[in-house]
């Protein structure tokens, strides 16, 4: 919690801040506009994602899709084609939906208020908070990994702020320090001092345009904050990646399941293996699956990619098998595809799958 009001002069610290913002604020596009729509779109992209990167990925999403109705009407083939690259694809579907529902039930409108908004796929404390604050202008304090890191090095906090038990102390303290006027700018400003000038490294306290209310920087005890609690280890799952190359040059492409990690984007076929087994005898498995064995004329190794996710990494070996004739087991395949490179544009595919492509040297890299 922040200190008693004749220790920490508050108004002081809301002026000092949005003084400085004022002065130092990245001109982002979606700082320019109260568009719930837009303003939604950008902070589902900004969430584990860049603001350098989200940045092309925002245009070119609202130049595809520019309002809520547009994307309800899209494929979501065509909406994962949009995010292709920017990961936790989850995302993506769930902003689709959400604009099916909000065509559906609220007439393409966004609602203004939080049940309403909470009662939206995908939408949580942080998206609830940007869109009623930024679209909306409610006081509500916004709560990303900046703000968590500023205000647990303002006030010494001793809670790790990736502790879910905290969070609600971390969100109560960040409402504390919300002005009545101007709420929205004091969010931005808590955003971009800890994007610009606390940054997790090597932070730039001496233009710190807070210092002087800083607790650790008074005790010199900024590189004790923001506490975290450590990290799990990520596991590394084994795999092999099939490339199955038809005499015409056209690859197989399978469509994974819509929910789930990756859902609905396309890749090659593959499996995952256990630590006992070989690649090579993963790979025959898998094409003895796909009933492909017999027409295998050639199968060679094409080399190695590693790949992490949120929760685990890949180490797969990957094969082009070159088919004498198209594999049995693939004919009852539902969601399949032979595509040649240039029609594979028009997939939705993984990051792992572009970097098998630069691999068999389909993909410039
Ligand atoms: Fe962060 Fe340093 Fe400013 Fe404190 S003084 S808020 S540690 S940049």
């Amino acid at each position: 919690m922040i200190p008693p009001s004749d220790v920490f002069d508050l108004e002081g610290f809301q002026r000092a801040l949005l003084d400085w913002y004022r002065v130092h604020a990245r001109p982002l596009p979606w700082r320019r506009t109260t568009d719930p729509y837009a303003i939604w779109v950008s902070e589902v992209m900004l969430q584990q994602t860049r603001v350098d990167t989200v940045l092309s990925y925002y245009r070119r999403f609202l130049d595809i899709f520019p309002n809520v109705a547009s994307l309800a009407d899209a494929a979501e083939t065509q909406v994962l084609k949009a995010w292709e690259g920017l990961g936790y694809y989850g995302r993506a579907r769930n902003l689709h939906r959400t604009a099916k529902i909000l065509c559906e039930r609220y007439g393409g409108i966004f609602p203004d208020n939080e049940p309403g908004l909470r009662s939206l796929p995908g939408i949580g404390n942080y998206i609830v908070a940007a869109v009623l604050s930024f679209a909306f202008g409610k006081p509500f304090a916004v709560l990303d990994g900046n703000v968590l890191r500023v205000l647990a090095r303002l006030f010494s906090i001793d809670r790790a702020v990736n502790d879910a038990k905290a969070r609600s102390f971390f969100q109560q303290t960040a409402q504390m320090l919300l002005p009545s006027v101007n709420s929205d700018l004091h969010n931005q400003a808590m955003m971009e001092l800890g994007a610009l000038v606390c940054t997790p490294k090597h932070p730039r306290c001496m233009e710190c345009p807070v210092d002087r209310f800083c607790t650790s920087r008074r005790a010199d005890l900024v590189d004790r904050y923001p506490i975290r609690e450590a990290p799990r280890k990520v596991p590394t799952r084994r795999m092999v990646i099939v490339v199955l190359v038809r005499r015409d040059g056209r690859m197989l492409l399978i469509k994974r399941p819509s929910e789930g990690l990756l859902g609905g984007l396309w890749e090659f076929p593959n499996a995952e293996i256990d630590a006992a087994m070989s690649f090579e005898e993963g790979m025959r498995r898998l094409c003895a699956s796909m009933e492909c064995g017999s027409t295998l004329s050639r199968s060679r190794p094409v080399g190695s990619v590693r790949h992490a996710y949120t929760h685990f990494k890949v180490a797969a070996e990957v094969f082009q098998v070159d088919l004498v004739e198209e594999p049995n087991g693939i004919r009852v395949m539902e969601f399949c595809d032979w595509l040649d490179r240039n029609r594979m544009d028009h997939y939705p595919l993984s990051k792992l799958t572009h970097k098998v492509l630069r691999l068999i040297g389909k993909e410039d890299r």
